[in-house]
């Protein structure tokens, strides 16, 4: 009966427990918020912040691995907790993913494809960005962004001196970014476990409503070429990267049908949260899998699906609406008390036998309209 340590108290360690606890794992996690959405699902919660140094060793001493759910805590602690304890996922994956100047440097240096993109060192390479990319270009937050949030749209010279401004007030380092004109976005979920083999998820196609993940179709709608493409990027990071765990890959298929990569997160990600339904492993059970040392199980697609997110502004009717979900659809709610607009509440996974029939039986809901 071996102990899995999470830092993190979020959905995602919510899942990770909920698999693990079926495997017969016991959870503590770590998290600020006593009320946590994994705090509920765990065996052992510790209240305190990703950064107290003396709550994460106290985590360590009660667990046998340790993993994180989130990227933003605390890597210095996690470099720490890695002398000592079983971290398999490392705190330098951690490092590298919590900068988009460290993770798009390190991307270039494998040879992996990624937007053009230049570190913003003072206001004239703000103005030079023009000559570089073009109009419109996106100034990005290194660190600390989430669903969009740090990020803004240069569309014309107009915007140049709020551009200036927000660059000197951010107190933060940024980069712009070449605005990449896509037909779609879609994400790879890798797994590599700890004897170094690897399995891809199926690809997702990612829907965003106002920078947030709106639905993951799966299969995406892509030719068998592209999808080899997608898939061979995905494990070239992987590998280049040494991931112990999950890695996912969000990427956008350009107009010419190439694959360029935007993004990475080192943990499941809410593009996977439909394996829960139509994969026999899950992207939850696949990562305890990995980091515990266990051969990785099978992740081909069961069923056509696509998995729709609830935020706040929707949970009510969903609610409402919950006797006239199709019998194929799945429900996951988060156990979040309070439903505050934008916020991640739960999702759900409609399966059936066509793409477009499970999106007319979306579109009959009427909740995301
Ligand atoms: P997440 O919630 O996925 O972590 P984030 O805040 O870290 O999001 P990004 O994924 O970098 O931000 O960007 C959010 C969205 O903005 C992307 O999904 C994409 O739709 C759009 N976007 C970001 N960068 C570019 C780009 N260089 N060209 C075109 N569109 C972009
Ligand atoms: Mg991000
Ligand atoms: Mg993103």
């Amino acid at each position: 009966d071996s102990t899995i340590g999470i830092l993190g108290g979020g959905q995602l360690g919510r899942m990770i427990s909920i698999a693990g606890r079926n495997m017969g794992y016991r959870f503590i996690t770590l998290d600020p918020n006593p009320d946590s959405p994994c705090g509920q699902a765990a065996d052992q919660q510790i209240i305190s912040s990703y950064s107290d140094l003396k709550a994460a060793k106290e985590l360590a001493d009660s667990s046998d691995v340790i993993t994180y759910e989130f990227e933003n805590v605390d890597s210095n602690v996690t470099s720490l907790l890695e002398k000592t304890s079983f971290v398999p996922q490392g705190s330098e994956l951690l490092q590298i993913t919590q900068n988009r100047i460290h993770e798009k440097s390190t991307l270039h240096s494998y040879n992996v494809p990624v937007a053009p993109f230049l570190v913003i060192e003072s206001e004239n390479d703000i103005h030079k960005a023009v000559d570089c990319f073009g109009f419109p270009y996106i100034m990005k937050t290194a660190t600390g962004g989430y669903d969009g949030k740090g990020q803004w749209i240069i569309s014309s010279m107009d915007d140049i001196p709020n551009a200036i401004e927000t660059w000197k007030n951010a107190g933060k380092d940024m980069i712009i970014e070449k605005f990449i004109p896509f037909s779609k976005e879609l994400s790879v979920i890798v797994a590599r476990n700890l004897q170094g083999q690897t399995k891809t998820f199926p690809i997702a196609e990612n829907i965003h409503i106002n920078n947030i993940l709106h639905q993951s179709i799966v299969p995406a709608r892509i030719t068998a070429e592209q999808q080899e493409k997608a898939e061979k990027i995905s494990l070239k990071v992987a590998e280049s990267l040494q991931v112990i765990g999950l890695i996912a890959i969000e990427m956008f298929l350009t107009n010419d049908g190439e694959i360029i990569v935007n993004e990475l997160a080192p943990r499941p990600h809410n593009s996977g949260h439909y394996s829960m339904d139509a994969c026999i492993t899950s992207q939850f059970e696949q990562h305890i899998r990995a980091i515990c040392g266990l051969p990785l199980g099978e992740t081909s697609l069961l069923s056509p699906i696509i998995m729709v997110n609830i935020l706040g502004q929707h949970l009510s009717e969903v609610l409402n609406k919950i006797s006239r979900l199709p019998p194929t659809a799945k429900l996951h709610l988060y156990g979040k008390k309070e439903s505050v607009e934008n916020r991640k509440m739960g999702h759900i996974n409609f399966l059936g036998s066509t793409i477009e029939q499970v999106d007319q039986q979306i579109k009959e809901l009427q909740i995301w309209t």
